[in-house]
């Protein structure tokens, strides 16, 4: 029973959690949440305490992403999924584009495809594990593709099509954001939630939106069509300016993100953990070109994620028994993408994972997969 091994504690990660959202909180983060009561826990998220921390977490950002000239940083309820019909109500005007390769993608594109006030979209896929870009197209308003795709560990650029003025560019930064590089002029959207780079829970979405961004929320507005309030992005945007949200936010995950905002800025900001986590996922990505067991599943080396390395297991290597075993040991969440269904392990490793803990992980698993029947 290969659940019953028990992993040398010399060998163990000190904290074995390697999820790709939720994922790894850290215990400064967790004091920080301590240390903010009882001021800010259980008070009104209308009075100054909360405010100040609404207003905290938007400037921390700003200076994280250097963020350009007229760009301002808006936040809501209810994660990037509802951001997606939010933009859907309040972001495309007539047609949107979308690039799907994953789970991520492929959603936000049925967003809009099945509103009934928007054109069908158009649509360019491409096979997890590799990228769809953007082309220009006559009558899209608004090109969206996913930074990175969660689902498969592909990463794609950020930049904005060519030949497509006076569309907008919107990108799902949900994972990406806050480890790795990125040039914010590149999008006139970029949009994240606080459970993956951040390290905090899930439940909001933040948006860095650009002047551009901001007319377009503003003429949607205008135009008598019927939005939702609580999927209102002008309604976000006018609530933001005041360092609120439209309804009660979670006031935990916004002191749990702040601290972690701290550490990312103390440390030296998008630099820093850009290359924290490239040490990380480049210590999985040297295993695999050692080991013959495992094979990177993005194919390309420039599209392979520096924050969610997804790793093929060769047929005869049981992954199930292999992460069976490990998450016995308190080594958790390196399950591939549930509908990939791959022989597969998918590890995050965002800033908040020690790279010192990934190098154990690789001792771990090498440890086991000795010991599996093979
Ligand atoms: C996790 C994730 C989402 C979904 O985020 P929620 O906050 O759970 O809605 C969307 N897009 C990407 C790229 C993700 O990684």
């Amino acid at each position: 029973m290969t659940d019953a091994l028990t992993i040398p504690a010399e060998l163990l990660p000190h904290d074995g959690r390697f999820g790709s959202g939720p994922s790894k909180v850290t215990d400064a983060q967790l004091a920080a949440l301590a240390a903010a009561q009882p001021g800010v826990l259980g008070t009104s998220h209308r009075q100054p305490p909360v405010k100040n921390l609404v207003g905290d977490v938007r400037r921390m950002l700003a200076e994280f992403f250097a963020l350009p000239e007229g760009y301002e940083v808006i936040l809501g309820n209810g994660g990037s999924t509802m951001f997606w019909d939010a933009a859907a109500f309040g972001l495309v005007r007539e047609r949107a584009q979308h690039c799907a390769f994953g789970e991520f993608g492929a959603k936000f594109a049925k967003a809009t495809s099945t509103a009934p006030h928007l054109a069908a979209s158009s649509i360019r896929t491409a096979e997890p594990g590799s990228v769809a870009l953007p082309v220009a197209e006559d009558g899209i308003d608004l090109y969206a593709w996913p930074h990175h795709e969660t689902s498969t560990g592909a990463i794609a650029p950020v930049l904005r099509p060519a030949g497509a003025e006076g569309a907008l560019t919107v990108i799902d930064g949900t994972s990406a954001a806050g480890g790795t590089r990125l040039d914010a002029t590149q999008a006139d959207v970029y949009y994240f939630a606080p459970q993956k780079c951040f390290a905090s829970d899930g439940g909001l979405w933040f948006a860095l939106v650009s002047p551009a961004a901001i007319a377009r929320i503003e003429e949607i507005a205008a135009s008598g069509r019927w939005v939702p309030e609580s999927l209102s992005l002008a309604a976000a945007l006018t609530n933001s300016r005041l360092n609120q949200t439209l309804n009660t936010p979670a006031v935990a995950t916004l002191v749990l993100m702040r601290a972690q905002l701290e550490w990312m800025l103390a440390g030296g900001g998008m630099e820093f953990t850009a290359a924290r986590a490239e040490r990380s996922s480049g210590i999985l990505y040297d295993w695999a070109a050692r080991t013959a067991w495992v094979t990177p599943f993005v194919a390309d080396p420039a599209h392979r994620s520096p924050v969610v390395t997804t790793l093929d297991l060769a047929d005869d290597v049981d992954g199930a028994a292999l992460r069976a075993a490990l998450r016995a040991n308190g080594v958790v969440d390196i399950d591939p993408y549930r509908k990939l269904g791959r022989n597969q392990i998918r590890v995050g490793v965002y800033p908040a994972v020690d790279p010192e803990d990934v190098e154990r992980l690789v001792a771990s698993i090498d440890y086991v997969a000795a010991r599996l029947p093979r």
